[in-house]
């Protein structure tokens, strides 16, 4: 029987072994955290602190993480995408274990992860942040075409410079940019392309011979109706067509056409960029493991963060069933609650009644230029803005571009995945101070 701090370095898999005393085959952690995005890192930052070394381990397969809210200004040629990316490695909370793997099932019922390769790994408490998979393939001729004539994606990071190559050579005819009917990552960053777009064609003198198209599956332009509406003047400013319940489901490359349902009718539209936001869902396992909802997000309750059926499971982010948008700020505040109702439950004082409580907080820096953008804060819970300045959010400003371009990426690398931001409560209640 081994002691629960004996490990052993297996070479081969790159997989540290740590023998719980309960199953000698199988490395067991106390706190197994699957996905080291966003959600991931900025909660085992701080529980691999409180819980010590090597008690957290992490899987995740990419040796590069993306800052993925900064894609939007790479799109525009604002940032370069080595400016969103920085090693994993680097990354890892040095207390923490890094298992650079992807996991395949879940048995929930028997503690166990399975990986890709075949391994297992145990737990006593799970947290799952796997974010969202983007489907290109659910789009006919999407995949194929992606990256050529004119057809690209800022989702991608093999297309997100395209964007902007294609962007800035545009000559004129029709820009096309689109937005699918499920969730997506930051659903402003399917419309905050195209004003992006318009505002070079202004400044590169092709705009009075483009059409700029903006085709949504949603039934509204943006679901909080403050910034819905500033999003609707500033379309209408701009001259750009907004067509609502419009969904792309083919690209015909050789005719340069995009095939739209629209409310169950067909409608193509000749293209000569096309912006593809594609559909998206959670990875699959989730939902084979027994754990999803019924669209296959981890089934939480949208409060507490804990798991409907099992107590000793937690997910935030973009995976989880917590019905907001799916923005890198809602971790930051998620993170916060699920920390503190994660701790509560390893200790055994976790009571519902008391836990701490997610708002739904959520937030959309909402581009409308190069040097202008409104900062949408809200609670998806409520439908309500949840702003942080005493000053009206829906207006667009160059201040808040600025803060979106210059600070917030140091708050997401340097406060958010350290664990030390968990949203701008503490602001929001200094400026509700302010005469
Ligand atoms: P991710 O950060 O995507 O991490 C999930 C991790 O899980 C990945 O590293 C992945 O490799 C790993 N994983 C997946 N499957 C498995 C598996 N089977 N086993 C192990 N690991 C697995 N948010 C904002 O707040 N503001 C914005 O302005 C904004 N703009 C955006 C613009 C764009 C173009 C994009 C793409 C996103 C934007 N976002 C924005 C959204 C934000 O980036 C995401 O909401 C956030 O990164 C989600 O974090 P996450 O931890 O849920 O998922």
């Amino acid at each position: 029987m081994f002691a629960k701090s004996n490990h052993l370095f297996n070479g081969s898999k790159n997989l540290l072994k740590r023998f719980a005393s309960t199953n000698a085959t199988v490395p067991t952690y106390k706190l197994v955290v699957i996905g080291g995005g966003t959600g991931g890192l900025a909660v085992s930052s701080t529980l691999s602190k409180i819980l010590g070394q090597n008690e957290i381990a992490i899987i995740e397969p990419s040796d590069v993480h993306y800052y993925q809210p900064l894609w939007t200004f790479v799109g525009a040629g604002v940032k370069t995408l080595a400016d969103s990316a920085k090693p994993t490695e680097e990354l890892i909370p040095k207390d923490a274990y890094w298992i650079k793997n992807k996991v395949a099932k879940v048995q929930p019922d028997n503690k166990l992860i399975e990986l890709t390769d075949g391994q297992k790994i145990g737990y006593d408490y799970l947290v799952v942040a796997t974010g969202l998979e983007c489907h290109w393939n659910k789009i006919r001729g999407l995949p194929e075409t992606l990256g050529k004539d004119g057809v690209t994606s800022n989702y991608s990071t093999d297309t997100v410079e395209t964007t902007w190559k294609f962007i800035r050579e545009f000559k004129g005819g029709n820009a096309i940019f689109t937005m699918p009917s499920t969730p997506i990552k930051c659903p402003g960053a399917a419309i905050k392309v195209a004003y992006l777009a318009e505002d070079t064609f202004t400044k590169n003198r092709v705009r009075n011979k483009s059409n700029v198209i903006y085709n949504s599956a949603m039934g509204k332009i943006f679901s909080i109706d403050k910034y819905a509406k500033s999003l609707e003047r500033v379309a209408k400013e701009r001259g750009i067509e907004v067509n609502l319940g419009t969904e792309l489901k083919e690209i015909r490359s050789q005719q340069k056409e995009a095939v739209f349902d629209c409310k169950g009718t067909e409608k193509v539209f000749n293209y000569d960029l096309l912006h593809v936001t594609p559909p998206m869902g959670p990875p699959s396992f989730i939902g084979e493991s027994g754990l999803g909802n019924k669209q296959g997000y981890v089934d939480v309750d949208k409060y507490t963060l804990q798991h409907v059926k099992y107590p000793n499971i937690f997910s935030l982010g973009d995976s989880s069933s917590a019905p907001t948008s799916k923005t890198a700020a809602a971790i930051s505040v998620q993170s916060g609650v699920l920390k503190k109702n994660l701790l509560d439950a390893m200790t055994g004082i976790f009571d519902p009644h008391t836990a701490a409580k997610y708002d739904g907080y959520a937030s959309c820096p909402l581009l409308v230029g190069r040097d202008k953008l409104i900062l949408a804060e809200f609670s998806g819970y409520t439908g309500l803005p949840l702003e942080t300045f005493p000053i009206d959010q829906g207006q667009e400003r160059s201040f808040m571009y600025w803060l979106t371009k210059e600070v917030i990426p140091e708050i997401y690398w340097n406060g958010l995945l350290k664990g030390t931001w968990t949203g701008p409560q503490r602001f929001r209640n200094f400026f509700s101070y302010l005469p």
